[in-house]
């Protein structure tokens, strides 16, 4: 019987595994842990519209305090878990020893960090969480140039909502094209030409030596080629890393983040993992992967949450993503890597299209741009991996469901 659930993290993942511990009626304790002060949250609109200045933060909430208000519901927030007692089953914290029967580790994961000089100057920031954005929001009321490190979906998402609220942006990226980890040549054209036209001066190829400051803030970029980019404040978004230390630390398996079975199980029977913290996996992709999104975290957490209430669920979804740039939605399903041909669908110059990724006829991932509806389709097909014809994919006058 378990009498105990400890949640380590207290992010999107977890609060997901209370909502389905709640939904299942686990009639045992729920301990949720968490080093922010805040109830579960969800982070996609602090670099959309919370960072505009569109949403107050009680909306960035999961769920509501009331939600969490149970006589079974213990919330430790900013308590940060220090240590991980497998053998005792125990998590440490604040000097606590909390037992448990089940633990499910959602720690999510943190940014990679710039080490150059100057990186620790006033007005250099990095966006994570709440508190991150808040700080941004404040300093952005005195400023008017802006350096982006960075064109992943964040650093993007970032100069978009930058130039909405009328700064100067420069956006700098060591490679050669915008968002070059996730999406074709095709997708990084358009979305550079883009926010081009929306006044974003971007530098590609640009490498960066460090940063100049005068009286501890910053005030600008100098880029290894040797010039400088005046800036009043620098957002560096060059991506992010597992929080898999205190799993790999309690002995459980580790390898580009927590090894979870495909029941969100880790090497130890009595511990769970979800979300950005674990490599699950894929059966749609006949490999390993570690995923950074919303509905990956979701999705394994009710796995988690519905194993420990005694089911024998298995997670295997086809990953999905989005990202909010101006008036464009990008969506993709799937994951890209590997393809051998590309088919265009649509017109990017009408801005809704679509980029369909196969492997040897078999559709592997889509970018879907302001085209919703190849989205939502294009899922059943990449799960059926059926051999497709290009030549009808492109046709804009077939959907995509009749081709499953
Ligand atoms: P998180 O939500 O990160 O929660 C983990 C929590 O655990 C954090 O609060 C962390 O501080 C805490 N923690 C870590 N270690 C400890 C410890 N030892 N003790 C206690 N607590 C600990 N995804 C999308 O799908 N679409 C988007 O558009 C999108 N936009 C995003 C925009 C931004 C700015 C960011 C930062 C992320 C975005 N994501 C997006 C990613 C998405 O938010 C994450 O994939 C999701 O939050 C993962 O949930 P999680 O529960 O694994 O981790």
């Amino acid at each position: 019987m378990t009498a105990r659930v400890v949640i380590v993290g207290a992010g999107h993942g977890a609060g997901q595994v209370v909502a389905t511990l709640k939904q299942k009626q686990f009639d045992g304790d729920i301990v949720l842990l968490g080093d922010e002060p805040w109830l579960p949250y969800q982070r996609p609109p602090l670099s959309k519209k919370y960072l505009a200045g569109e949403l107050p933060v009680e909306r960035l909430l999961f769920k509501p305090a009331s939600f969490y208000e149970s006589p079974n519901i213990t919330l430790k927030l900013g308590t940060r878990a220090e240590a991980i007692d497998a053998q005792q089953h125990v998590v440490v914290a604040d000097g606590e020893h909390i037992g448990y029967d089940k633990l499910v580790i959602a720690t999510g994961s943190r940014v990679r960090q710039l080490d150059i000089p100057g990186a620790d100057l006033g007005g250099v920031h990095y966006l994570r969480d709440i508190a991150d954005v808040d700080r941004i929001r404040t300093e952005i009321a005195n400023a008017s140039k802006v350096a982006i490190i960075g064109a992943g979906y964040i650093g993007l998402e970032v100069a978009a909502v930058f130039r909405q609220l009328g700064l100067d942006v420069t956006v700098l990226e060591m490679a050669e094209r915008v968002m070059s980890r996730v999406v074709s040549p095709h997708v990084s054209a358009f979305f550079e030409r883009e926010h081009k036209a929306h006044g974003v001066a971007l530098r590609l190829a640009a490498g960066i030596g460090g940063f100049e400051g005068e009286d501890g803030r910053v005030t600008g970029v100098s880029t290894s080629r040797g010039d400088m980019i005046a800036a009043d404040i620098v957002i560096i978004g060059i991506g992010i890393q597992p929080n898999s230390e205190l799993a790999a630390r309690a002995g459980l398996e580790t390898d580009n983040g927590i090894v979870v079975d495909n029941h969100c199980r880790t090497s130890d029977p009595d511990i769970f993992a979800v979300g950005d913290c674990t490599s699950h996996p894929s059966q749609v992709y006949g490999r390993q992967i570690r995923l950074e999104s919303v509905h990956n975290a979701l999705e394994q957490a009710k796995v988690a949450a519905s194993n420990i209430c005694g089911e024998d669920l298995s997670y295997d979804e086809v990953p999905w993503f989005w990202s909010d740039q101006y008036d464009i939605k990008l969506q993709i399903a799937g994951l890209s890597e590997g393809y051998d041909e590309i088919v265009i669908r649509g017109e990017p110059r009408e801005r809704s299209f679509s980029c369909l990724y196969l492997d040897e006829g078999r559709l592997l991932a889509v970018d879907a741009i302001n085209a919703p509806r190849d989205f939502m389709q294009s899922k059943a097909l990449i799960a059926a991996r059926a051999r497709l014809d290009a030549s009808k994919l492109s046709d804009t006058e077939i959907p995509l469901k009749d081709l499953v």
